[in-house]
């Protein structure tokens, strides 16, 4: 693009594809600064049966940009995952998520995201055993979070890997139920122990009847392959009602808490926070 500007000169622009890509390759360069600087942090949103007592957190990652502030996870886990930093990052997360859980004084169950990519890459199996003997989490404590994209492509080898981490007695939640192509014949492949509702129908509860119908047959179809349901993104005591009227087993979501920095709900954990700081 360029503009003609008084005596006849002509100035060129940086067109808006130029200026993405030098974004990009800023940030990517912020990103590597990130990991090794411990810029991330881990938040942790509380998850909760229908009548609100909580079962444990799902761990979120966060960045804490020098200047950008508090980065969210969509604005840097795809350009991680492009370059393979996820690996480093994904590892971090499960140790920092692990070893945190370990230090609470309840057996409260953790959940961690898991990108496709580290199904792919690395070995994810032995870096969560190495992760649980290091931190002393029991793994029946640990819950893994995957996306139907971790199926897409090496199906075989994805769904070997997750049977061995079953058989050490972590738990594997579907993410995101609902929002990918082909969400209903994975169900059939792989037996989770629990099913997310993609948070998209549940904000949509009140406002359209078709996602009332989908989530009615979402959690009828899970019920009856056995796997309980966890609504995402309950916002409103109107919409945990009709889920528990519909014999949703549990919610996460802004009306029980948001993500939050763990020393948030040291006093919901049961944690002293003068003997935890000082010890
Ligand atoms: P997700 O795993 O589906 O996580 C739930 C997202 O919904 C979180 O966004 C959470 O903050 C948001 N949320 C929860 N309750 C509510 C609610 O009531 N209302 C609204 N409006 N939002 C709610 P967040 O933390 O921005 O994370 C976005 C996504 O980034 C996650 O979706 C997950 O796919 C990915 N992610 C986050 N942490 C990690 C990680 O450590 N590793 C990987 N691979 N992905 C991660
Ligand atoms: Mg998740
Ligand atoms: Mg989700
Ligand atoms: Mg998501």
């Amino acid at each position: 693009r360029a503009k003609r500007e008084g005596r006849g000169r002509v100035r060129f622009f940086e067109s808006e594809m130029d200026r993405e890509l030098r974004d990009r390759r800023l940030l990517l360069h912020d990103l590597r600064q990130a990991v090794e600087q411990n810029e991330l942090l881990v938040y942790f949103q509380p998850q909760a049966r229908m009548n609100g007592e909580i079962i444990g957190f799902e761990a979120l990652v966060r960045w804490n940009h020098p200047t950008r502030g508090i980065v969210p996870p969509d604005q840097f886990i795809p350009l991680a995952e492009e370059n393979g930093l996820i690996i480093q990052i994904g590892e971090w997360v499960l140790r920092e998520a692990c070893r945190e859980a370990a230090s609470w004084p309840r057996p409260l169950q953790v959940a961690v995201n898991l990108s496709p990519v580290q199904f792919q890459a690395g070995d994810l199996e032995r870096s969560i055993h190495q992760i649980l003997l290091e931190t002393g989490l029991a793994p029946t404590r640990l819950e893994v979070e995957i996306t139907e994209g971790v199926l897409i492509g090496d199906f075989a080898r994805a769904l070997n890997l997750l049977r061995r981490l079953k058989a050490l007695g972590i738990r594997i939640a579907m993410d995101d139920f609902g929002t990918g192509y082909s969400s209903l014949s994975y169900l059939q492949s792989f037996p989770f122990d629990k099913i997310k509702i993609d948070r998209s129908f549940i904000s949509n509860l009140e406002a359209t009847p078709e996602s009332a119908e989908i989530v009615r047959a979402v959690l009828s179809l899970a019920h009856a392959l056995h796997m309980p349901v966890v609504a995402e993104g309950v916002e409103t005591e109107a919409q945990r009602a009709f889920l528990e009227r519909e014999a949703c087993e549990e919610m996460q979501g802004y009306l029980i808490g948001r993500p939050e920095p763990i020393e948030h709900y040291f006093d919901l954990i049961g944690i002293n926070v003068e003997r935890r700081r000082y010890a």
